[in-house]
């Protein structure tokens, strides 16, 4: 099965979140693409799991990070940037449970997400949603309790690399601003692979049903 695209899948999901993501982004080619993939929207908006389950196994992972970062947020070496990267989908975003726009915070993430911007970490967003759609996942995070310092969407030339080449190569331009990733938290294999983070932290995407 090709990799589904999640904001598509999304947008296709529901008739409301559909309509309010095609009028915040630009229309022409958005509405074009979501409709020829309207078809995975139905196998993807069923995940085996329930939410309370998802929950509870996102507190799991979470429950092994916060204590990580406080003791190495305690530990910041002089001069040192801290930052942490995060990816959207079912990570940071209830993408497949939050049948709403903004879509709700994933509330363990949160969490330990609002301590590190509490503690002076950085907080980047590296998302595989291509750019037509940067200004509404910008709003959506900010709006449900992150500090953004910088959101990495997919842009045209981006499409074409696989999504993991493409993370990683935005963890290496967070370094490159000075920043030391002292984690990377993802749900998809792809988001954590290839470096560039002191750790990695793992939520569930039940053999790739969360994007
Ligand atoms: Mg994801």
């Amino acid at each position: 099965m090709p990799r589904r695209r999640p904001w598509a899948r999304r947008t296709a999901a529901t008739a409301a979140s559909a309509a309010a993501l095609v009028a915040l982004a630009v229309p022409a080619e958005a509405a074009t693409t979501t409709t020829s993939t309207s078809t995975t929207a139905q196998a993807a908006a069923a995940a085996d799991v329930d939410y309370a389950t998802w929950q509870q196994d996102c507190q799991v992972v979470m429950d092994q990070a916060l204590p990580y970062l406080k003791q190495r947020i305690a530990a910041t070496k002089p001069g040192e940037k801290q930052a942490i990267v995060f990816d959207v989908d079912n990570t940071t975003l209830e993408t497949d449970f939050g049948f709403s726009y903004p879509q709700p915070a994933n509330k363990p993430v949160l969490d330990v997400a609002e301590y590190a911007q509490e503690h002076g970490v950085s907080l980047y967003f590296v998302t595989a949603r291509p750019g037509i759609i940067s200004g509404v996942t910008d709003y959506n995070l900010k709006t449900v309790g992150y500090r953004v310092s910088g959101l990495y969407v997919r842009g045209f030339g981006d499409l074409f690399k696989d999504v993991a080449t493409y993370k990683t190569a935005q963890r290496v331009d967070i370094e490159s601003k000075g920043y030391t990733i002292i984690a990377n938290i993802g749900n998809s294999a792809t988001d954590l692979s290839g470096g560039h983070a002191e750790k990695t932290y793992k939520l569930p995407d039940y053999d790739g049903q969360l994007s």
